[in-house]
């Protein structure tokens, strides 16, 4: 199954609406597939576009539920309270990252199991989940709406020394040393560089996962 990872153009792309009057076939074999990913990743979250479908569909389990929800054409139209916690990504994998984000919301949404549209309000992590995959409809990912915590990470990775850093310093020098200049950088030309160097599929991905992770 494919999987788009940073920084794809399916995953800056701002998906269009399920025609709910002709496109729900289209739209539960979406989920079908959607489904799959949540199993077989063990993910607690999906949006289309990371199956490169260019369509407002959004799948929702979070950790303990053994069912995934479909939410198609998700919108949110109540949002109360911040709170503060690290998100990761199936298309940035190996990176994680703190967001701030709203403590409650009230996602409408045209249900597949209800066969309606439906409103509910959320907490905790279902709260933060939607909140995440919206943003990936919206052509949002982690990266884009968080570079000033990416490159702080970068950059507590270079102070601090940490395992990770020391081991990827160590098996790379040249990896080293791009990253202490993007952790130099302003935040838009963070953002250009890592378009530029790491532009192609799953590049940016095993960048920061060697940095960071191993
Ligand atoms: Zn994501």
């Amino acid at each position: 199954m494919y999987i788009a990872t940073y920084p794809d153009a399916i995953l800056r792309t701002k998906c269009e609406k399920v025609d709910l009057d002709t496109e729900m076939e289209f739209a539960e074999n979406i989920c079908n597939k959607m489904g799959r990913v949540i199993d077989d990743f063990k993910a607690i979250g999906l949006a289309a576009n990371q199956l490169d479908y260019n369509k407002r569909i959004i799948a929702v389990r979070p950790s303990g539920i053994t069912e995934t929800k479909f939410m198609i054409n998700p919108v949110i139209i109540e949002a109360a309270g911040t709170m503060i916690g690290d998100e990761a990504c199936l298309s940035l994998p190996g990176v994680l990252i703190k967001i701030k984000r709203s403590a409650i919301v009230v996602v409408e949404y045209f249900s597949l199991k209800a066969d309606k549209i439906v409103q509910e309000e959320l907490m905790s992590q279902e709260c933060i989940i939607v909140q995440h995959e919206v943003d990936h409809l919206n052509g949002i990912t982690l990266a884009q709406s968080a570079p000033r915590a990416l490159r702080q990470q970068l950059m507590g990775q270079l102070k601090a020394g940490k395992k990770g850093f020391a081991k990827a310093l160590e098996r790379n020098t040249k990896l080293a040393k791009r990253a202490k200049q993007m952790a130099e950088l302003s935040d838009e030309a963070l953002e250009e560089a890592v378009q530029k160097q790491y532009g192609t599929t799953g590049q940016i991905s095993s960048f920061h996962e060697k940095l960071m992770y191993k």
